[in-house]
């Protein structure tokens, strides 16, 4: 970890001297508001700085310290706020007045450090009832690094990555009913006994009070795509539907689910131990035109007991145009992997996704920042997608899955994804819902899963109690992510297995615009017409109606019709 950071470091100095040539639109149209905006670029690199260093990833950056850069923050900002007042609010050019509203809203965000995903609350406190919402949340979200990063199991503590991933490994059926259990603790953290005030009944309503006032993310995504709310769970439950046709009849038991449409996974494991993630992830991108060490990305990837328990990217530095060259944005993953495998390898290529996506942004500062995360979560796949396609498995990993068995692994997860939408979605609209009932009903209906009202196993997301709603950007993102590859693919021709034109291509079309222009836009000028579910529900189309049979030697397995 410590030779990749300080090649990453290098190479990114090196770059950042390289001249862009004469750019327009990097900068304001008022020199008043350019200088604001370069001083808002500061603020926002000692924000993400901050972060980086309280991630626990490096204790000084550029030479600074973790005080020196809360001086530099606090300094600043309080600087930034008072100029941003104090701009004129008329006879400004309309992306000079876009540009401060863009900035206002932004710095909302800010944290000035503090773990991501990781908060200082205490797990036990989410048993509180006179706790506020906010509190509540904190508590729920450190249920997931206490109790999700030290399951216990067989004798000794694995975290939740590898308790999930286990699922699609383990071939005796009693060892993974084991491994399902081993969740047990940490569902009753989150729901504890599905009792009407459960922690997680009181998060939701807590939530869904907020969305009343300011909008949900389900709403957020629907205003994104162009739709009405309630078209997104029309849209939702006709892909489950979709999945429904085309994964047989057999009822399964919820420890036996993943295993059964795991069988690409268990094929290609072997073939990608831990250590060989980052440079498989690194040789795909280089053939997408994306040189990911010489972009100077931080990687945190190994795990520690206090780490955020999920995979995230995030800016270590934004982009902006100095002296007149472009200095490029330094992005940072973090991620907990204990082991290696293909599910674990995909999330890495999503990771490295956010990656190109925010690097790929050539803007003014106000509009170097995050996409929607529809956009965000459902462009991440585009890329990633390609890991259970048998050409991308050929060339990188020198073997492959049959095609039906790899689609299967991949759609299996992206549809768990859309009913943890849809479940959302129905507890925001509810939030008396008894959510174990919801989640069987969706499970059983479009899973074949056995009812087993009795485990909140839904609870198995961090994002679920984090970032509420935020579900959809994944479930319902599928859809973004299928028609965003079927256009690349007809535009460029198929990138699998690699095109170097790639990551320019995506960036002039796509990317470079950061936060500036809507999804709903992009999308529009992207396809040529409105987003629509026909892609996805295209390519749950290419399985073959009856599930492939895993190993055989499960008892509920019948051979495929
Ligand atoms: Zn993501």
């Amino acid at each position: 970890m410590k030779n990749l950071l300080s090649l990453g470091l290098a190479c990114g100095l090196l770059l950042s001297s390289k001249s862009i040539g004469a750019d327009t639109g990097l900068m304001a149209d008022s020199k008043k508001v350019s200088a604001v905006e370069y001083l808002y670029a500061d603020v926002s690199d000692a924000n993400t700085v901050l972060a980086t260093i309280d991630s626990g990833l490096l204790s000084s950056y550029q030479g600074k310290g973790r005080a020196a850069w809360q001086q530099l923050y606090r300094e600043k900002h309080a600087k930034l706020k008072k100029e941003l007042q104090s701009l004129p609010t008329s006879g400004l050019s309309g992306g000079d007045a876009r540009a401060i509203v863009a900035m206002r809203k932004q710095m909302q965000a800010f944290t000035a450090g503090g773990t991501l995903f990781s908060p200082a609350a205490k797990c036990q406190n989410a048993a509180r009832k006179d706790i506020a919402y906010a509190e509540l949340k904190s508590a729920l979200v450190a249920c997931f690094v206490e109790i999700g990063n030290s399951l216990s199991f067989e004798g000794g503590k694995i975290n939740r990555v590898s308790a999930l991933d286990l699922l699609h490994e383990t071939s005796d059926p009693g060892h993974r009913k084991a491994v399902f259990l081993a969740f047990v603790p940490l569902w009753q953290a989150i729901n504890g006994n599905n009792e009407p005030d459960s922690p997680y009944r009181r998060m939701i309503a807590g939530a869904a009070a907020a969305a009343a006032k300011n909008g949900s993310a389900i709403d957020a995504a629907a205003h994104d795509v162009g739709i009405d709310p309630p078209e997104v769970e029309r849209w939702l439950v006709q892909i489950l539907d979709a999945w429904r046709e085309s994964s047989g009849d057999v009822m399964v038991e919820p420890w036996d689910y993943r295993f059964q449409t795991g069988e690409a996974d268990r094929l290609l494991g072997t073939y990608i131990p831990r250590e060989s993630l980052q440079p498989i992830n690194q040789r795909y991108y280089h053939d997408l035109g994306a040189d990911l060490e010489q972009m100077g990305t931080l990687y945190d990837l190994a795990p520690r007991p206090d780490k955020a328990a999920l995979a995230y990217t995030e800016f270590v530095t934004h982009g902006r145009v100095l002296n007149g060259a472009w200095t490029p944005t330094v992005a940072r993953v973090s991620a907990p992997y204990e082991r290696g495998g293909l599910f674990v390898l995909n999330e890495l290529v999503h990771e490295n996704g956010h990656v190109v996506n925010i690097t790929a942004i050539r803007n003014r500062p106000a509009f170097v920042d995050w996409p929607s995360d529809l956009f965000a979560e459902a462009f991440a796949d585009v890329p990633a997608w390609s890991t259970y396609e048998p050409a991308w498995q050929r060339r990188y990993l020198g073997h492959e899955a049959p095609e039906q068995l790899s689609l299967r692994a991949l759609y299996s997860a992206v549809m768990l994804d859309v009913a943890w939408s849809l479940f959302e979605l129905r507890m925001f609209r509810t939030p008396t819902t008894d959510p174990n009932a919801l989640w069987t009903e969706i499970t059983s209906r479009y899973f074949h899963i056995l009812p087993h009202p009795e485990f909140s196993w839904w609870a198995v997301r961090v994002q679920l109690v984090d970032l509420p709603g935020y579900m959809v950007n994944y479930g319902f993102g599928a859809i973004l992510t299928a028609e965003m590859r079927e256009h690349i693919s007809e535009a460029l021709g198929a990138f699998d297995t690699g095109d170097s034109r790639w990551y320019g291509w995506l960036s002039e079309h796509l990317l470079r615009y950061g936060s500036e222009r809507d999804t709903r836009t992009l999308m529009q000028d992207l396809l040529g017409r409105p987003v629509s579910p026909q892609a996805l529900l295209q390519q749950i189309h290419r399985l073959k109606p009856a599930a492939p049979q895993a190993a055989g030697d499960h008892s509920t397995a019948r051979p495929a019709t």
